[in-house]
């Protein structure tokens, strides 16, 4: 396959890197089998905790220089990472579409997200501003700054291989801080081209070994990272479980961490919404990236009077669904990330039918020509209550929960009734349920939106959610702040040393 040949893929790949260098390893070799066809794309060599300290060691030391480089030189790298982006976007966004299973449209807008926030982050590199404050004492000036970090240690998940890590990296780069990724073990090829993309701009501008370490690895590398002294921020994202362990671990030795965790992202359909929409959000929402987006529908809370209308026009639109090869655009979803994740659908179904739940358009594994991957399944939709123990799970697949309700309040209440804040959204065209929905007591997700589904974020806004899913905000707005320390900063230009707070301390 071409694409694999311009991002400089192999059958054997090296999985370490502090750049330009690659490192052997004694770690055992992951393979990457593409959920698309079934067929074995390359392997990668996991880290071994010696190759593990000598990133970290080659990252400690590479901060010290990177640090000295005003932002807007950082800045100018990560430009040209973007334009770097934009060449390799038709291979990266293959690849990522190939080994991850989700549309090729959806994997050129994820290499797309990357080169946004690599604009985003060069226009950032010259705006990294404290504040000056007006000091009490005479002849004193205040003012607060911000200053790198240090390493900050990315821990991604599979579904969002190569954007997650960009969100992280580039605004991290600006900041000053030099970063270590320890990819999804799934999709490991996609971290290993990104690696090689940005090592050719690296080269060019003579940045230091080490600001961009990648140490490929399962559960146990993350581990490492999560505990590591050395490594100030821990940006983690993945379920709920992993989180928690992640969280511990930072935690424990006061490190800060970034979570993006789990969502159980809800529609809420009043029956003053314009159902065109409404109906074609949650369809996208619901079944968009085969139900593994942090952000995916999961929960429909239809107003009663419009339930049998919406109902039936998701049946309808269901019914026209083409599952098959995400890299034929004619097909609207592809398959699933690999077997495991097909049990843990078909378990969700079968404890959702155990609850009550009762399936308006039923689940199930396809099989045949074009499914021999064994990871196609078909979108699903059940008629649920708020309370099952499975509505209340994320499972990370297209089941689509439909739940009736009959006030505003009460719609909210059952929106917010779940452990996970993500993603939220009200499709009404009145102002008033809008209003009380973005309110205080409205949605408590980390996103809240009117008439636009759950799904797919801007890169401008601080992405992240509540709760389980971890409080935890990156990408756009002020998100930048988490990967710098700050600093306040009192001068004295008088000749006296008036104390603060007027205390007198005569000798
Ligand atoms: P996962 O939790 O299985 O794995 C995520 C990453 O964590 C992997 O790199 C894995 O190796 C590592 N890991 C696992 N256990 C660990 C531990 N104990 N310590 C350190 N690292 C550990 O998740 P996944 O299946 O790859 O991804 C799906 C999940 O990610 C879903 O729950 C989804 O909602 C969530 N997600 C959230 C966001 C968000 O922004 N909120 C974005 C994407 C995905």
């Amino acid at each position: 396959m071409e694409f694999l040949q311009s991002l400089k893929l192999t059958s054997k790949n090296k999985g370490v890197s502090t750049g330009n260098t690659w490192f052997e390893s004694t770690g055992k070799w992951v393979d990457s089998y593409s959920p698309v066809d079934g067929k074995l794309i390359g392997s990668v060599q996991v880290a071994d905790r010696a190759n593990y300290d000598l990133v970290i060691a080659k990252a400690e030391e590479a901060f010290k220089v990177w640090r000295t480089w005003p932002a807007p030189k950082r800045g100018e790298v990560v430009r040209q990472i973007g334009e770097a982006l934009r060449q390799y976007k038709e291979p990266l966004g293959k690849l990522v579409s190939y080994e991850m299973g989700k549309s090729l449209q959806e994997g050129y807008g994820e290499v797309q997200e990357m080169i946004d926030i690599c604009d985003f982050a060069v226009g950032l590199s010259r705006q990294l501003n404290g504040s000056t404050l007006h000091s009490e004492r005479p002849q004193h000036r205040m003012y607060d700054q911000y200053h790198p970090l240090g390493i900050v240690g990315i821990i991604s998940a599979f579904n969002f291989p190569v954007a997650v890590w960009s969100w992280n990296t580039m605004l991290g780069w600006i900041c000053g801080d030099v970063c270590v990724w320890k990819p999804s073990e799934k999709t490991p090829l996609c971290a290993v081209a990104c690696q090689h993309i940005i090592s050719e701009v690296f080269a060019k501008n003579n940045v230091p070994e080490g600001v961009s370490g990648l140490v490929m690895g399962e559960r146990e590398a993350g581990e490492w990272l999560a505990a590591d002294t050395r490594i100030p921020l821990i940006s983690a994202t993945g379920s709920t479980r992993m989180g928690k362990a992640v969280a511990a671990a930072v935690a424990a030795r006061l490190g800060k961490s970034l979570l993006e965790l789990g969502g159980n992202n809800a529609i809420i359909i009043s029956k003053e919404a314009d159902l065109d929409i409404a109906i074609l959000g949650a369809l996208f929402g619901a079944v968009g990236t085969a139900g593994q987006r942090c952000t995916t529908t999961r929960r429909l809370i239809i107003h009663e009077d419009v339930y049998d209308t919406v109902k039936s026009k998701l049946v309808s639109a269901y019914g026209q669904l083409k599952i098959g090869d995400p890299l034929d655009q004619k097909n609207h979803v592809g398959p699933l990330i690999d077997k495991d994740a097909v049990q843990q659908y078909l378990q969700s179904i079968e404890k959702c039918k155990a609850e009550g739940g009762n399936f308006i358009v039923e689940g199930g594994v396809l099989t045949g020509a074009g499914y021999e991957s064994g990871c196609y399944v078909k979108p699903c939709i059940a008629e649920a209550k708020p309370d099952y123990a499975i509505v209340q799970h994320e499972t990370f697949a297209p089941i689509l929960y439909l739940l009736k309700y009959t006030t505003i309040e009460e719609a909210i209440e059952i929106q917010n009734g779940v452990p996970q804040g993500l993603s939220s959204s009200i499709m009404t065209l009145n102002l008033r349920e809008a209003e009380l929905f973005l309110s205080a007591s409205g949605s408590d997700c980390g996103i809240a939106n009117v008439n636009i589904g759950t799904s797919g974020a801007e890169i401008g806004g601080a992405f992240g959610g509540e709760k389980e899913t971890g409080g935890g905000r990156e990408s756009g707005s002020d998100a930048w702040k988490i990967y710098m320390r700050r600093q306040t900063n009192t001068i004295n230009y008088s000749t006296n040393l008036p104390l603060a707070q007027g205390i007198k301390f005569d000798l």
